[in-house]
């Protein structure tokens, strides 16, 4: 028999396609939402959270997130030496190291409100167990590349394809596949991943034109732009997603809305690696391209909280086109919920608190000072602008709480942290 929870008297952000926002409840049996509104049940456990905002969990669509171990390793330097430093110590690192960055990455997610994760990495195995343990949900992509490019033990398209066939039909992970980057893959191991996908009924998610010297680059070997390319060799598909798309023209943001790939954006990497220039996402919007938000990797974020990539996103735009109504605290929002269960596909079961929908839920102390006051007039400017993740008191996924009253209830946080700052001890020693 499945629990049934009720959320009672929040102020609920749903998301619903008429984006409302209201005082009510959301009941919740086993893994679904059940009702939302003024409910009449009689549910199995009570959730007060009067004085709380109830909003969908949100949905980090790039990230590599063991590489939380590697928070703060190479800041404030150029691109190459970021490189130099990050590509040294991740070449130390074992499969147990990797566990134990997921496990920690995760916390920051699930302290921060974030449900869902699509992961960028080797060792996806590790990862999944990590992400299993903790209860968030995963779409977790093991990473292909041209094999003179790689660490990797054995080829990396076999590896993909190996942990894609361990991974199917389990509740919280989605294997799907991660394409490096033209710089790192070659035309044939392009259309081997896309194979891949078809077989296994999945799709890619790939780096796309982050730095100016990556396309000036493939332009100078090709001829062409990277998404001009990919789209020529008969690459890109519906249902994939690019992350970064910063150097892109106009034709390209309409060469992505042709295929149907989304773009998962990443404002806090970009401008702190001075990636140079802003991606389109005005175009990318205007144009049909489906925007969602990534984290990308705490050696280059170092954060994982997705309510910072929100701020950040809509502060860029304003800032860079000298207008304070494009992306709105709104449009951020969905760019991080709806249009991202959108991106990946699982916009029946994420996104959004409706019946029937998936119990991701996270649930805000609005009466911590940072919150106050909230309303349901401002509670998504407070959402957007203000310093939520510093108030969210409860984090579901599944139906399940991951955090309960502040307290990480699946794992014991304590070790992991222990265990993470070891480890990444371990790892400055061994590279030094
Ligand atoms: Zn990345």
């Amino acid at each position: 028999m499945s629990l049934s929870i009720l959320v009672k008297s929040g102020i609920i952000v749903t998301q619903n396609w008429k984006r409302e926002v209201f005082k009510g409840d959301v009941l919740i049996e086993g893994d679904r939402i059940s009702g939302v509104g003024h409910v009449k049940a009689r549910p199995d456990e009570i959730i007060d959270a009067s004085g709380c905002v109830v909003m969908p969990g949100l949905i980090n669509c790039h990230t590599h997130v063991s590489m939380a171990l590697m928070r703060s390793v190479a800041d404030d330097v150029k691109l190459e030496q970021f490189l130099d430093k990050t590509f040294a110590l991740d070449s130390k690192r074992t499969p147990e190291d990797v566990g134990i960055g997921a496990a920690l990455g995760c916390l920051e997610m699930a302290r921060s409100g974030t449900t869902t994760l699509l992961d960028f990495y080797y060792s996806e195995d590790v990862i999944a167990k990590a992400v299993e343990k903790i209860g968030l949900r995963g779409y977790l992509g093991w990473t292909v590349l041209d094999e003179k490019f790689t660490t990797q033990k054995g080829k990396p398209i076999n590896n993909c394809e190996n942990f894609i066939k361990a991974h199917k039909n389990r509740p919280l992970i989605k294997p799907i596949i991660s394409v490096q980057g033209v710089y790192v893959c070659s035309d044939e191991t392009f259309m081997q991943a896309r194979a891949l996908a078809k077989k296994e009924n999945t799709f890619c998610q790939y780096h796309l034109s982050e730095t100016r010297y990556e396309v000036y680059e493939h332009a100078k070997k090709t001829g062409k732009r990277p998404v001009e390319h990919l789209a020529d060799i008969g690459f890109l598909a519906k249902g994939d997603v690019a992350a970064h798309g910063v150097w892109i023209t106009i034709n390209e943001v309409r060469e992505l809305a042709k295929a149907g790939v989304s773009v998962a954006h990443c404002p806090t990497s970009n401008m702190k690696l001075a990636s140079g220039g802003v991606a389109p996402v005005p175009e990318m919007h205007a144009e049909g391209v489906g925007v969602c938000l990534g984290t990308d990797g705490c050696s280059s974020n170092n954060s994982l909280d997705m309510f910072l990539e929100m701020k950040f996103a809509s502060l860029l735009h304003k800032a860079h086109r000298w207008d304070a109504t494009v992306l709105s605290a709104q449009k951020v929002l969905d760019m991080a919920t709806v249009d991202a269960a959108k991106a990946i596909g699982a916009e029946k079961d994420l996104g959004s608190i409706e019946v029937g929908k998936k119990a991701d839920i996270v649930i805000i102390d609005a009466k911590k000072a940072a919150m106050v006051p909230t309303r349901p007039d401002n509670a998504i400017a407070n959402l957007v602008y203000a310093s939520p993740s510093q108030a969210v008191r409860d984090t579901m996924v599944d139906g399940k709480l991951v955090l309960r009253n502040g307290k990480i209830v699946t794992i014991d946080e304590a070790e992991v942290v222990a265990a993470a700052e070891n480890a990444a001890q371990g790892l400055l020693d061994k590279s030094r």
